[in-house]
């Protein structure tokens, strides 16, 4: 069988290794650009770090990630609403790491070169559309070139023109009206050295985490990413991810975050570059499959960046397709059993970061208690935070006890 693979980003990487993994080596990877270490911070939550671990990458993550230890959420005056453990702390058997994009997609590139060549792998070939013939299928090339292949898998992220061929009227992302500002800056990490941070509420906040282990003058690269609502006041900035600003804007708009333990303010004047990009997402689809092509990752279920679970979700879809294309007795079965498993369950997260995921105490808080407060307990009834924080694991897949227990996607042959 050949599969065919548009767009070399961490969905397509990690279904190409997972493939190999099952036994299936006749691939093509057709990558618009260059596999570039692109991007910022990233998180791989611990239902993602199982699977990359059971591709035999977990001293390659361990290396070029820093393992996260808790995610704790603040209001806007620098009060704790709630915290809690991350990774093997809160009892997973995988950690959850904390890390640049483009280190983990360098960590991807480097596996896939090692296990399947270079040939494998086409950097400038962008697809344009697709067709089919039979039990054929082919990607079309700018230039006029066609590869052929028996299933084409588009994992050619937000923008895909696999999905637009699937769903011709269906139009740009959606944008909610926040902006959102990404940078690393060199820091001094805070709380546990390993905390991933919120401080604020939905439309006017900063998500701050360490991406590396501090070097010898106690500095460690730091990713803040800042979000405010501007829908009102601006047009929807451009969705891509080389979108510098000037940092003037965003010290204007969120200057004063800074509490004993965090100095935001600091950060933002610390970071060399900022990138601006829209918080967007699309609605879930009725259908992923037509014909011999599927979706996957950003292609298939673009979702706010809310629970930190973009990556890991894409990484999930390439561990189910590949085991069912190893494993169901024809590709219209294997794709019928991936989309089975995948398209609700990545529809649900979609739908649970629409309305705020795990984050959600962070608006509660904010309407219930503008001024701030003496005492959490005082803002919500008892039970209620861990309530939020579980329901969105167990929606996103990462609840502990059904991950450690549930059992391998691995093709054991
Ligand atoms: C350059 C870049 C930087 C990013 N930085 C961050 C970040 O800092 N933080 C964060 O949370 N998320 C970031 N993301 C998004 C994040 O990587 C994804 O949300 C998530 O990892 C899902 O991965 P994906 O493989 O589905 O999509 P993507 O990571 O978007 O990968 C899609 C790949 O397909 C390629 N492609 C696009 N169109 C075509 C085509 N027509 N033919 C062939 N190839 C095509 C793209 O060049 C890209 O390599 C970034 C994405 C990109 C592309």
């Amino acid at each position: 069988m050949r599969v065919l693979i548009a767009g070399g980003g961490i969905g397509g990487l990690s279904l190409a290794l997972s493939l190999h993994a099952a036994g299936i080596d006749d691939l093509h990877v057709l990558e618009a650009g260059r596999v570039e270490e692109l991007g910022v911070g990233i998180n791989v939550l611990p239902h993602a770090v199982r699977e990359l671990s059971e591709l035999g990458l977990s001293g390659e993550l361990a290396a070029a990630g820093l393992a996260t230890s808790e995610f704790v959420m603040f209001n806007k005056h620098g009060q704790r609403i709630w915290g809690e453990p991350r990774g093997l702390a809160a009892g997973y058997r995988w950690p959850q790491y904390s890390i640049h994009r483009g280190r983990l997609l360098g960590v991807l590139q480097r596996a896939f070169l090692e296990r399947l060549g270079s040939g494998r792998l086409h950097p400038g070939h962008r697809v344009v559309s697709a067709s089919e013939d039979g039990s054929t299928v082919f990607a079309e090339l700018t230039g006029g070139a066609r590869v052929q292949g028996d299933v084409l898998v588009g994992a050619d992220g937000i923008h895909s023109v696999l999905r637009a061929r699937r769903c011709p009227g269906e139009g740009g992302p959606l944008w909610n009206g926040i902006t959102m500002w990404r940078a690393v800056a060199p820091g001094v990490p805070f709380l546990t050295g390993a905390s991933m941070v919120m401080i604020g509420y939905f439309g006017k906040r900063a998500v701050v985490y360490p991406i590396t282990r501090p070097d010898r003058d106690g500095r460690a690269l730091i990713n803040i990413v800042l979000e405010a609502t501007t829908g009102d006041s601006r047009p929807m900035p451009r969705q891509d991810w080389d979108h510098v600003v000037d940092p003037a804007e965003i010290r204007a708009l969120f200057s004063g975050m800074r509490f004993g333990w965090i100095d935001v303010d600091a950060l933002i004047d610390a970071a060399p570059r900022w990138w601006q990009y829209p918080m967007v997402d699309r609605d879930p689809l009725e259908q992923w499959r037509s014909g011999l092509i599927t979706l996957l990752g950003d292609a298939a279920h673009p979702m706010y960046p809310v629970g930190a679970n973009g990556a890991s979700q894409a990484i999930l879809d390439a561990r189910v397709l590949a085991r069912a294309l190893a494993l169901a007795p024809t590709v219209d079965e294997a794709l019928e059993r991936y989309e089975a498993e995948r398209r609700p369950a990545t529809a649900a997260v979609v739908l649970a970061n629409r309305a705020a995921g795990p984050e959600k105490c962070m608006e509660l808080a904010e309407a219930r208690a503008p001024a701030g407060f003496d005492r959490v307990e005082d803002v919500f009834a008892p039970g209620e935070l861990q309530e939020l924080s579980s329901r969105y694991q167990r929606t996103a897949g990462f609840d502990p006890a059904l991950l450690n227990g549930r059992p391998s996607l691995s093709v054991f042959r």
